[in-house]
């Protein structure tokens, strides 16, 4: 069944059909086979055996039936010669066409014999009959013959045509048993095929679709890594490569979202605008790779100070980063903003170059309000942008917040 292995789900079902279509035209072809027997054996048990014991019985009857009961009428006087005359002759004209007819039948090997005997007594009951008849029509009256030789010839050709009759009916006995028997191992014949017929096709069909199944699991696992090895796109799509947070991109995707299901449900929103203090001089003072790595350093702080899996951080670009928080309250955002300045500081990243303190420090500018339908999209960033100068003019190291958006609110 290997081939079946390379064949396409389209093909696959297509040799199924197949498979299908030439099964019924075997069992089409079965029946038509065994009906077509059928009907020979049929027909030789009507022509062969019931057929010839009618014609026989019509010649039994021609000769002692209605000729003889004339014969006896006439003799008493009771009809005229002339009926008498008419009636010999039917009997005389039906008793050949049924021979003939007899005749005409196929004959066994056995039987030929006695029905050439049959056939020459018949001519010579005919002759008999025919002698009376002539004498009849020469005026001899029917009164005057003799009634003993009339019985014994018709009573003789009914003996022989008994026996014959007898033998016809033992064959059609014969064929009878025959047929029913030749049904019997038809009947056993056909159910076998059919069975046959029918285990192939589930067999093949069994493997026909064991087949399909696997394709089936093929494509299912198949499509499993596709969807993950588009969601891994996604994500990388969406995340930033040096810190492991969310980028500018997705930024611009959740801030929409978030806003909007804020305004949906009149509920706070608050967002953070952050920048490292001194990071230029950060750079001067240890070098790029070392600036990068304290970037990382910074992010994994922000993670884990926002646990909650509405928080969201970003690293917007250079050395900023943004927080995005849902259904956080004035207060709570005060205290995240301040646990973000304290972690970040007491991180102890070395700063030689900051004037603020001997490690590194953050300025956070929140912007903080209940969402509602006036709600401006860009006033959030505006405000927290705001607050962040402040921050950064007011000493650094710090966060400046507001919750009024009201100017904001009317741009
Ligand atoms: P301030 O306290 O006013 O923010 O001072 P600052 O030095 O941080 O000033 P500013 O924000 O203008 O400087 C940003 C510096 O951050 C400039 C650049 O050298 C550095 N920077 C930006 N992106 C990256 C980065 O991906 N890696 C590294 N190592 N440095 C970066
Ligand atoms: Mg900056
Ligand atoms: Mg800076």
């Amino acid at each position: 069944m290997y081939f079946l292995e390379a064949l396409k789900l389209r093909s696959k079902l297509f040799f199924i059909l197949i498979i299908i279509t030439i099964g019924l035209i075997m069992v089409g072809i079965m029946g038509a086979i065994n009906i077509n027997s059928m009907k020979k054996n049929l027909d030789s048990l009507y022509f062969g055996s019931l057929l010839p014991v009618i014609e026989l019985n019509g010649i039994v009857e021609a000769y002692h039936g209605n000729m003889y009961n004339t014969v006896y009428k006439a003799k008493n006087g009771d009809i005229s010669q002339s009926d008498a005359e008419f009636e010999i002759k039917s009997a005389i004209v039906k008793a050949n066409e049924e021979w003939k007819s007899y005749e005409s039948h196929f004959k066994r090997y056995e039987e030929v014999g006695y029905v050439e005997y049959t056939a020459s007594e018949i001519k010579n009951t005919n002759e008999y009959l025919e002698k009376m008849l002539k004498a009849i029509s020469d005026g001899h009256n029917i009164q005057n013959l003799s009634i003993d030789n009339f019985e014994k010839t018709v009573e003789h050709i009914h003996q022989v045509v008994d026996k014959l009759i007898s033998y016809e009916i033992e064959i059609a006995k014969y064929e009878r048993k025959k047929f029913l028997q030749m049904y019997d191992s038809m009947m056993i014949k056909v159910g076998s095929i059919l069975i046959i017929i029918i285990l192939g096709i589930v067999v093949i069909s069994f493997y026909v679709f064991k087949s399909i199944q696997k394709d089936q699991t093929m494509l299912e696992i198949a499509t499993k890594k596709l969807k993950n090895a588009n969601k891994r796109l996604e994500n990388a799509s969406y995340t930033d490569s040096l810190t492991g947070l969310y980028n500018r991109r997705y930024f611009n995707l959740v801030y929409e979202r978030e806003l909007r299901r804020a305004k949906r449900s009149n509920s706070f929103i608050t967002f953070m605008m952050l920048d490292i203090d001194y990071f230029k001089q950060y750079n001067d003072t240890y070098g790029h790779i070392e600036g990068d790595n304290a970037l990382k350093s910074v992010a994994k702080t922000l993670k884990s100070v926002l646990k909650r899996p509405s928080d969201f951080v970003f690293r917007l670009g250079g050395e900023e980063f943004g927080i995005l928080m849902a259904e956080t309250c004035e207060l709570n955002s005060i205290k995240l903003a301040q646990a973000i300045c304290d972690s970040v500081r007491m991180s102890a990243i070395k700063h030689e170059g900051s004037k603020v303190n001997e490690f590194m420090t953050i300025s956070v500018g929140v912007a903080c309000c209940i969402a509602d339908e006036a709600l401006n999209e860009e006033v959030l960033i505006t405000k927290a942008d705001e607050m962040l100068y402040r921050a950064k003019e007011s000493g650094r190291d710090r966060y400046e917040i507001t919750s009024d958006i009201s100017e904001a609110t009317t741009l």
